[in-house]
């Protein structure tokens, strides 16, 4: 840095609240920008209750005053996110785009972390490389990222170190470690807590798996299982996935960066700012500052030398979109989003199916990306396959009974007393290809309160989605009977909605500003000094959640404003 910089971060998210600490930890002014509240510390010791999180999403942007419109394709006319209208109102965090507030995602996420596989930063290459170019479904835009793994490791290690993961590591320097990930890439060292704890009932997914010949590990975990830096160590409450911590236990950063960044003393947050619109200098000219809206409906307009984008990628897309910066015509398209594969079924004895974090959990990565064994159904890449074995509360579950049965009258009473105490669940998520139908743009019917446009969302699954959903389930089927399940069923198949939390590419990074929006920092290719980060920025979907891949990301882009790279 050769003089005093300021900058404005637009969100305080997993990406937006990293970027502000290393950035005022480093002596760079920040003014943050947050559409939600900046919760007090303590604000959610009392958090255990279904209704307000789970039912009414009380953390998630509401689609009166954040309406996303959806259609399947293009000619038709989009409506606002027919699945995530309920009459209590959202009824499910998972169908919308993450918690809005400092902290963002990070306050309800899950915390299943994982660092991308090699041959995911070469899903395009990989891919020819096995199956031949024709293999391809037609019109898919499947790209190789412009960064490799060796890349990013660094920045993965910092995630684990600075802010606090568990897990166990499977493979150091090339050496296979026994318990952990046999088909992980080679990391530097280990975590630094180890795994949490694994709910009982894990126990027959695990020796059910290994007699398949597949190879559990225990899921890594965005939290803490020992007291570690500002996390204290995890109770097993059970209102996780979902729900805010009350014991500080996950990790957010709401209770890590900003606070850190809070410390240095550079670090302004104005609460309930909207931003509306990105500003510069002239066409294609450096960036000048964001307008904004206040609580009480103000217009404001802030200045700044560097502006950072980290809305989440839809709402970083619209704000390029409303503000005329698209001049190559890529903002918006590439848009992807897991295929999820939820399947549940009863066991015989107790799992307690109410306690822990979902992600203490066990995953078999046997058949993920570029390991999925050759197939009829033509499915290019794979998903790993994670056992839930807890934190599902009465009405989550009261949402995902066996398709057939009426849920309501005597029969599903002693349904419910009988399986809710015994039931176990499995995920996969498999990867959408970007292809030519799938994009977002700006909805020319819908508005918000404050007269903004909605983002349009136009996606339909795709043959490869539906074959790869066919293939997981066949497989999860396979452990359900060993496990001895005494009845199993899955969610419909593909989802009827098409959000998963997991939403990327609309703002794709690439080395060719004619194919992309973003360089590998996260650097605008139009407007100098104009950083969008996020999963946006992912050019391919890996199966894996993306979480801890758009908080390394967001090291490397504040290592590149402070002039560290
Ligand atoms: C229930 C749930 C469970 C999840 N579980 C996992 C998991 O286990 N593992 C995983 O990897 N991922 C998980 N995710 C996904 C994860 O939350 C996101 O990947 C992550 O938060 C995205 O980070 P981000 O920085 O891009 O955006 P966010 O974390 O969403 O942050 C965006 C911030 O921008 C603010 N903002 C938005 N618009 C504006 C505006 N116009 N002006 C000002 N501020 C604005 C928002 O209020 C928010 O604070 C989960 C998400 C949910 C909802
Ligand atoms: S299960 Fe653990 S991490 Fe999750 S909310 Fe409860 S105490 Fe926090």
């Amino acid at each position: 840095m050769t003089k005093p910089i300021n900058a404005i971060v637009v969100g305080l998210g997993a990406s937006g609240g990293i970027i502000a600490a290393e950035l005022a930890k480093a002596g760079v002014k920040v003014t943050a920008l947050e559409k939600g509240p900046h919760y007090p510390a303590d604000y959610f010791r009392d958090k255990h209750d279904e209704i307000r999180f789970y039912t009414r999403g009380a953390l998630v942007p509401h689609l009166s005053q954040n309406p996303i419109t959806w259609r399947a394709r293009n000619g038709e006319i989009a409506t606002i996110l027919p699945w995530a209208s309920g009459p209590l109102g959202t009824t499910e965090p998972l169908h919308l785009p993450p918690s809005i507030g400092t902290g963002g995602g990070t306050l309800h996420w899950g915390g299943a972390v994982w660092r991308h596989r090699k041959a995911d930063f070469q899903m395009r290459s990989s891919l020819i490389k096995r199956f031949g170019e024709t293999a391809l479904p037609e019109g898919t835009s499947v790209v190789d990222w412009p960064m490799s793994y060796d890349d990013l490791e660094p920045y993965y290690d910092r995630v684990e170190w600075e802010l606090g993961v568990s897990g166990q590591a499977g493979n150091i320097g090339g050496e296979l470690i026994a318990g952990g990930n046999p088909f992980e890439a080679p990391r530097k060292r280990g975590y630094p807590m180890p795994p949490l704890r694994s709910a009982a009932a894990n126990a027959r997914f695990v020796e059910s798996t290994r007699r398949l010949g597949l190879h559990p590990f225990p899921q890594a975990a965005a939290i803490a299982s020992e007291d570690y830096k500002s996390l204290k160590a995890c109770v097993y409450c059970g209102f996780c996935h979902g729900y805010p911590c009350h014991v500080n236990a996950k990790q957010t950063s709401h209770g890590t960066s900003v606070p850190e960044a809070l410390a240095t003393g550079n670090l302004d947050i104005i609460p309930f700012a909207r931003v509306i619109h990105v500003n510069r200098e002239s066409e294609g000219g450096r960036i000048k500052g964001v307008t904004y809206i206040n609580a009480v409906g103000q217009v404001h307009d802030v200045e700044a030398d560097i502006v950072v984008l980290a809305t989440y990628s839809l709402e970083n897309t619209r704000l390029l979109l409303q503000s005329g910066i698209n001049a190559n015509g890529q903002v918006g398209k590439n848009f992807m989003t897991h295929c999820f594969g939820w399947f549940s079924g009863v066991l015989p004895e107790f799992t307690n199916s109410f306690m822990g974090p979902l992600v203490g959990a066990h995953v078999i990565d046997d058949y993920t990306s570029e390991l999925i064994p050759d197939n009829d159904l033509g499915v290019l890449w794979g998903s790993p396959i994670t056992s839930f074995p807890g934190d599902t509360q009465p009405l989550e579950a009261s949402h995902n009974t066996p398709p057939e049965m009426r849920t309501w009258g005597a029969p599903y009473k002693e349904w419910f007393a009988h399986s809710y105490r015994r039931i176990f669940s499995m995920h996969t998520q498999t990867s959408s290809l970007p292809y030519a139908g799938g994009y977002c743009d700006l909805d020319p019917n819908v508005r918000d309160p404050f007269g903004q446009p909605a983002l349009r969302m136009t996606h339909d699954w795709m043959a490869h989605d539906m074959n790869s959903m066919k293939f997981f389930t066949g497989v999860k089927e396979a452990i359900a009977k060993e496990m001895g399940m005494t009845e199993y069923w899955e969610e419909p198949n593909p989802p009827p909605y098409h959000l998963s939390t997991h939403e990327v590419g609309t703002h794709r990074m690439g080395l060719d500003p004619k194919e992309s929006v973003v360089d590998p920092y996260g650097e605008s290719h139009e407007c100098e000094n104009l950083f969008v980060v996020g999963g946006g920025q992912f050019p391919t979907l890996p199966s894996y959640n993306p979480t801890m891949t758009i908080q390394a990301l967001a090291f490397l882009t504040a290592d590149r404003i402070v002039g560290k790279i």
